[in-house]
Formats: structure tokens, C-alpha cells, sequence
């Protein structure tokens, strides 16, 4: 099967030759028929699956088979994301599919210049791309009217619900005129996104490309119980014995994710973080970074990386659970995307193994355990005297200092303070456990039966 059996022109196929895309994917093949038929939409599917492309390239051909101009200040079709981030990747796959096609492609998003929306918006635009807030914000200032619209998508729903977007749909649906195509997608469909897609949608065809809320098959799962305050050692040993290319940390909060980074930058780790209190440019330059493999470890939260879309994310680790489960699914889908393996290791403190209960509920599967690493304790020891050797007092947080007897001989710290994200502070090995304080409690083999590394070059190569 290929672009051209399913309806595309020849704009668009060419397009995606220059992408390098070869055939379509699943719902690329199962909707793009059903779009250039001029049907609604109700697409069940998760980021990963190609389903931009397949709600923008029969869109545009749509777009340019009206042979209309937008008007002044109106736009022809609007695409609805959750995030910045998003809206702006969709935007970007929207000029290319369509840079043989002529069409006008802009974003409107909080956080930038309204002023700079209003300019943009002022000559009148094919394809909008834009967060709701900001939307209603240029409609109600006269700055941009949506009674012209030809084509409607709604893109990632359970997430705008999850934002407390759904004042903010509902006022956008008034304002749109009955008859339009209407596209709606989320990657999960329980009862409240149903209704919202009722109000969106006239006798849409469905299509759902992952079975409601299973796991991404492809992700290769793993969880390591352990205390909270072991995490940030576990997160630094994994990170420099792995064959990390990029990974991809989730914290349940912002000032979570701020931890980690200042933590693996005391292990001697660079990342960024990405999240909401982060300035667009910075959310960028963090973003651009993490593409580029120049910092290719970013600590996100979960809002903030619903939009990232960047293939060759190796692994994926959960810091923090998620308390709603759906978030995982979210999580780990950010790996193994196009096609591509994935891992995705969790860290399991005592107090989320309720959240652990009710991710294998939803995605009824139970997620392996994997033990510590080898030598973890006393590589946990060496990291924790390498950072006091740098900054000249002990940062062992309360807790840990109240965790249980210690041995009595503290290893020596043998090594340098870590400078770079590939050092291998403890050597992995021969140092002493402190076997049973498992905060966990989940029995797995400490210090012991690491798992055999795939075959890949190490980070220290990377
Ligand atoms: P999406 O689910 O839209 O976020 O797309 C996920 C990734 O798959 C993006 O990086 C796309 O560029 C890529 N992609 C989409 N369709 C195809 C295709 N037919 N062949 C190869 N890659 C694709």
C-alpha cells in the first residue's frame, strides 16, 4: 500500500518522499481514505503512531481542492493541542507535508506575543495550529473570526481534559459554524472524552489503532523498587551504564523535575528540564539540546512533554509514578516511536505502589521487576562521598541519614568527583550491601543479576 493507493496527490506524495517515508502507517492507511471522503472523525491513537500526517495531508488536499482563499483574519482549517510544545510540531509537519501545496500555516500559542498572533493572523490563514486560551483570547478581541472554518481537529483530548480545557472547548464549539469537518483524537476514550467528542462530531466514522489504553508493545518495561531517597543514585548508575542515546526522566511536579537536574548535575550529569514554568525560549533551546544529542537526558513532566515529539528516545525513565495511570501509557509511548525498540525502567518508592497497581490494572499487564544494580550500595556511597569531596559538606538528605544502621567502615571514596554523564563513580562492584533496608520491600536480588546489556555501544561512547 502506498500514498498514492490511498488518494494522495502529488504534492503531498512527493512531500513525503522528501520526508523519507515509505508507506503509510496503520491509521495513515485506515483514515486518509475516510478524510478526503469528507467523513468525521473519531481517531483513537497515541503520539507515535503518524497520526499528524494523517489528519493533516487529506486536509490539505481538501484545503486546496476548495480552491479558496482565506479571508482576512479568518482561517480555513484549526487545529486544537494541548501544548506549546505540540501546537508547534504540528504546525512544523503541516509546512512540510504541505511545501509543495502554497498553503498559509500559523501558530497562535500562550507564552508568545499576542501581538505578534494578531500580525500573523491579520492576512488570513489556511491552517491554524493553537492552544485553546490563546484562541479564545484573538477571537474575542476581534482579531480573528472562525465562522469561515472548513475543517476542525481536536487534537489529543484526553489531555485537554486532564489541563481543565473543556470550558474553554465548549466556548470554542459555539463559535464555529455547523457545517465543517470535524477531527477529533485521543489516546484514550473514557466516558467524559466520548461526550466531548459527541458535541464535536456528526456521525464520524472511528478508528483506533491501539486497543484503548494497552501499552505500546514494542517498550521493553521494567519497574526497580526502591527507597525515594535511593532514586537519584539509581537514576545516575542507570544512566551511565546503559546504552542511553537520549532519555527522557518524568517527574510528577515541576519543582521535581528541577531536583533531578540539579541532582545529576551534582553527580556530574548535564540535563534540562522541561515544564511549565519554563520560558517558551527556554522550553526550546531545552528541546533543541535534546534533539540534537548535545543534552540528551531531559527531566520532563508529564504536561510538558505531551508534545515532544522526538524520534530515537532510547529510554524513558519514571522518577516519579504517575498517579494517573493513563500518564504512563503517555510516558513510555515517547520511546519505541516510528517503528523504533524502546525501554522504559520505573522507580518505585513504597508510597506509589498504588500507582504501580493501577497502571498494570489499566494496561493489564504486570511490569517486570529488575533488580538494583550491581554493587548499588556501595556505588551509592562513593557518589554520595564525591559530591561531598565537591562541595565540602554532606548532602545525604534527613531521611537517608535516618535510614537504618550503617556499616560501620564507610567505603572510601577512591574516585574523582564525576564530570561527565559517563563516569562510573564505585566501579560497580565489590563494595559492601546494605542488603535488607529495601525501602521497596519488593524482594528483587540487590547487587546482583544486572541485566546483560543489548549489544549496543556504551553511553561512554555515545
Ligand atoms: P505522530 O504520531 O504524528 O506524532 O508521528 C510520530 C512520528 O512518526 C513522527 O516523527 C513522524 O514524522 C513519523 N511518521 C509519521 N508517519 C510516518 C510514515 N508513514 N513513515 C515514517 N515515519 C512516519
Amino acid at each position: 500500500m502506498t500514498f498514492t493507493d490511498l488518494g494522495l496527490a502529488e504534492p503531498l506524495v512527493r512531500a513525503l518522499s522528501a520526508k523519507g517515508y515509505e508507506a503509510p502507517t496503520p491509521i495513515q492507511r485506515d483514515s486518509i481514505p475516510l478524510l478526503l471522503d469528507g467523513r468525521d472523525l473519531l481517531g483513537i491513537a497515541q503520539t507515535g503512531t503518524g497520526k499528524t500526517a494523517a489528519f493533516v495531508l487529506p486536509s490539505i488536499q481538501r484545503l486546496v481542492a476548495a480552491n479558496k482563499r482565506a479571508l482576512p483574519m479568518h482561517c480555513r482549517m484549526l487545529v486544537l493541542a494541548p501544548t506549546r510544545e505540540l501546537a508547534g510540531q504540528i504546525a512544523d509537519s503541516a509546512r512540510a507535508y504541505g511545501q509543495f501545496s502554497k498553503l498559509r500555516v500559523a501558530t497562535v500559542f500562550g507564552g508568545t506575543s499576542l501581538h505578534k498572533n494578531r500580525t500573523d493572523v491579520r492576512p488570513g490563514v489556511d491552517i491554524l495550529v493553537a492552544t485553546p486560551g490563546r484562541l479564545i483570547d484573538l477571537v474575542e478581541q476581534g482579531a480573528l473570526n472562525l465562522s469561515m472554518l472548513e475543517i476542525l481537529v481536536l487534537d489529543e483530548a484526553d489531555q485537554m481534559l486532564d489541563l481543565g480545557f473543556i470550558h474553554a472547548l465548549r466556548t470554542i464549539v459555539r463559535m464555529l459554524p455547523k457545517k465543517r469537518q470535524s477531527l477529533f483524537f485521543s489516546a484514550t476514550m473514557p466516558p467524559a472524552i466520548r461526550q466531548l467528542a459527541d458535541q464535536f462530531l456528526t456521525d464520524p466514522a472511528t478508528v483506533s489503532v491501539v486497543p484503548q489504553s494497552t501499552t505500546a508493545e514494542r517498550v521493553d518495561q521494567s519497574v526497580i523498587f526502591c527507597n525515594q531517597t535511593e532514586k537519584q543514585a539509581l537514576l545516575t548508575m542507570l544512566l551511565s551504564d546503559m546504552p542511553v542515546d537520549r532519555a527522557l526522566v518524568f517527574t510528577r511536579t515541576k519543582h521535581g523535575a528541577d531536583r533531578v537536574v540539579k541532582l545529576l548535575a551534582g553527580n556530574g550529569i548535564a540535563s534540562n528540564a522541561i515544564h511549565g514554568n519554563k520560558s517558551q525560549p527556554q522550553r526550546e533551546r531545552a528541546l533543541a539540546a535534546f534533539r540534537s544529542g548535545e543534552t540528551p537526558i531531559l527531566v520532563a513532566t508529564d504536561i510538558a512533554a505531551r508534545g515532544i515529539d522526538v524520534s530515537g528516545v532510547s529510554h524513558v525513565f519514571n522518577f516519579e509514578l504517575p498517579n494517573v495511570p493513563e500518564q504512563y501509557v503517555h510516558r513510555i509511548g515517547r520511546t519505541a516511536r516510528a517503528g523504533a525498540s524502546g525501554e522504559a525502567i520505573a522507580f518505585c518508592a513504597d508510597d506509589e505502589r498504588p500507582y504501580l497497581k493501577d497502571i498494570e490494572k489499566l494496561t493489564r499487564q504486570k511490569v517486570p521487576q529488575r533488580p538494583l544494580p550491581e554493587g548499588f550500595m556501595a556505588r551509592a556511597d562513593a557518589l554520595k562521598a564525591a559530591r561531598v569531596q565537591a562541595i565540602g559538606a554532606d548532602p545525604a538528605p534527613r531521611e537517608d541519614r535516618q535510614r537504618g544502621p550503617r556499616p560501620p567502615a564507610r567505603p572510601k571514596a577512591t574516585h574523582q568527583p564525576v564530570h561527565t554523564r559517563n563516569a562510573r563513580p564505585g566501579g560497580g562492584g565489590g563494595g559492601q550491601s546494605r542488603g535488607g533496608n529495601s525501602g521497596g520491600g519488593g524482594g528483587g536480588a540487590r547487587g546482583g543479576n544486572r541485566r546483560p546489556s543489548r549489544g549496543r555501544r556504551p553511553a561512554a561512547q555515545a
